[in-house]
């Protein structure tokens, strides 16, 4: 057995010796080979790496951007507060004829006395529609000797409208919800404490405290 085995370790040994070379060169190209694909596959992990890192960060940047975008959005919603600006409509078209005054005492022919008149007068021929000047709901229709008839309009933000020495024949109804430029009544010669003015509106507006103030500050710009 063993002397058949050196002749064959011989052999395998001249072997060598005869393609030294080429087993060299095969050692030295599949040694290029492999660092050639150490390489490939180390670049290929590393671009994947970057795109991983790039297909992250974009995301990471676009949820950060939407997180400062929402609260704008938010502060968007909390500007329009509701609470829309009161603009009346003009209650009659005519020639103003009396207007606000609590400082000033203005002489009263009819009743013949100095007093303040805390409204506002148009005057316009009788049966001229008067208007409501916000929305709001009818409170009162009364009629008095001195003030005629009378109608009461309660509006939003404790605001009070009077309408003074209308005609008895009234549009509307206690409880009766109206809205801006509603015909109420009509101009008509009802009460007796301002007949030096002749058939005119007399219109008071009350606030939430219960003084009187002046309705034009209520106008549009255009209106006063
Ligand atoms: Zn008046």
């Amino acid at each position: 057995m063993e002397k058949t085995k050196k002749p064959k370790n011989a052999k395998f040994a001249a072997f060598i010796k005869k393609n030294l070379y080429l087993i060299l060169m095969i050692v030295c190209v599949i040694a290029i080979a492999t660092m050639v694909a150490v390489t490939y596959a180390t670049k290929q992990h590393s671009t994947d790496s970057t795109v991983d890192a790039n297909a992250n960060l974009p995301t990471d940047e676009s949820s950060g951007k939407n997180e400062p975008s929402e609260p704008t959005e938010p502060t968007g919603p909390s500007e329009p507060v509701e609470s829309a600006e009161i603009v009346f409509c003009l209650p009659a078209k005519g020639e103003i004829v009396g207007v606000f005054s609590n400082d000033t005492l203005v002489y009263n022919a009819t009743l013949n006395q100095w007093s303040t008149h805390e409204a506002y007068d148009v005057a316009a021929e009788v049966g001229t529609d008067v208007k409501c000047v916000y929305d709001g709901t009818v409170k009162s229709i009364t009629t008095s000797v001195l003030r005629g008839t009378e109608v009461v309009v309660e509006h939003k933000d404790g605001l009070t409208s009077v309408y003074s020495l209308l005609d008895s024949d009234v549009g509307v109804t206690v409880d009766q919800k109206v809205k801006k430029g509603d015909t109420l009544g009509k101009i008509a010669e009802s009460g007796t404490f301002e007949r030096h003015k002749g058939p005119h509106l007399h219109l008071e507006l009350y606030n939430a405290a219960g003084d009187k103030i002046d309705p034009v500050q209520y106008f549009e710009s255009s209106d006063k």
